[in-house]
């Protein structure tokens, strides 16, 4: 599709963004819907931060996505954001309305409709989270919109473990060191576990981790996403076990974004088959 005077333009901004999924996405969408808009994979350095967001009015661009390592840093530099980008203290969409920047994120609810679409068992049950960070507050937040009754944080640095545990206090938090994931009573208690770190990110090994333990049933989702199988999952699936990766989390995440910036529902069979074929799947 050309690119004119007219086109509509909506983008990403990242450091590095070379890799990110999202304009394929977005601009499969487009095509399917034969809007005259495009979507830009931006690379903005930290430094370039603060300039890039005014440069979203300036230019006209309708919003734009935000990934690593930005998503905090636009929640604390943005005056107007959703409650839930607050409660998150992370932005991963920013709109530009006549004139004004206005934060939301959509992680969450993408992750919540993830794990409702692949039936992960959460309602009155234990999960274990691994990590505390951004991506981990996300899952906190699915996780209590889809009713777990009480959640096991593990992460490497407590006082950050302890710090999410008190935003979610409803979810009757304990937190535990990454040691503690290879400890069989653990792990037997937990009808899901969540990893939110990049730990196992490529090829590398995942922490120790007690398999053998989890009950039958139990649900590994992983917020990594790639064309095969992690290394946090592929220990469960041998052992017949239900997981998934991210990707249903990232597909799901720029739905919602793309009916944020565009007001339109985005088609997302579209959107499926551009990130299927982004992860060689
Ligand atoms: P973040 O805010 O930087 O948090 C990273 C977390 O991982 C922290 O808990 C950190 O522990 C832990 N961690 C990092 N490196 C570690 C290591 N070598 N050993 C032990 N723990 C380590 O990042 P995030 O935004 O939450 O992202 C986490 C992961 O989720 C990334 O892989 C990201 O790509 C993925 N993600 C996916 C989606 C999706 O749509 N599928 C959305 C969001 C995030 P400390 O607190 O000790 O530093």
């Amino acid at each position: 599709m050309a690119i004119t005077g007219g086109t509509g333009l909506t983008g990403i901004f990242g450091d590095p963004v070379a890799h990110s999924a999202s304009p394929a996405m977005h601009n499969a969408a487009y095509a399917a819907l034969g809007m005259d808009r495009a979507y830009v994979p931006f690379h903005v350095l930290p430094a370039g931060l603060p300039a890039a967001l005014c440069a979203i009015t300036a230019i006209g661009l309708l919003g734009v996505n935000i990934t690593v390592p930005h998503k905090e840093r636009v929640a604390r530099l943005l005056k107007n954001q959703s409650a839930e980008a607050r409660l998150l203290g992370a932005v991963n969409c920013v709109l530009s309305r006549r004139g004004e920047l206005f934060g939301d994120n959509t992680d969450a609810r993408g992750l919540a409709h993830d794990l409702t679409a692949l039936d992960a068992p959460i309602k009155g049950q234990t999960a274990i989270l691994i990590g505390a960070g951004g991506g981990a507050a996300a899952a906190m937040l699915a996780l209590r919109r889809l009713g777990a009754r009480r959640v096991i944080i593990a992460n490497r640095t407590r006082r950050r473990a302890r710090n999410l545990a008190a935003r979610f206090k409803g979810l009757h938090p304990e937190v535990r060191a990454l040691e503690e994931l290879n400890d069989p009573r653990l792990i037997g208690e937990a009808a899901v576990v969540i990893n939110a770190t990049p730990i196992g990110l490529g090829s590398g090994p995942f922490v120790p981790f007690g398999y053998e333990a989890a009950r039958p049933g139990c649900f590994f989702y992983d917020l990594i996403y790639a064309a095969e199988p992690t290394s946090f999952l592929r220990p469960a699936l041998a052992r017949g076990l239900p997981a998934a990766d991210g990707a249903g989390m990232l597909l799901y995440q720029g739905a919602l974004a793309f009916e944020l910036f565009n007001g339109v529902k985005p088609p997302l069979e579209a959107m499926r088959r551009a990130l299927y074929a982004r992860l060689n799947r």
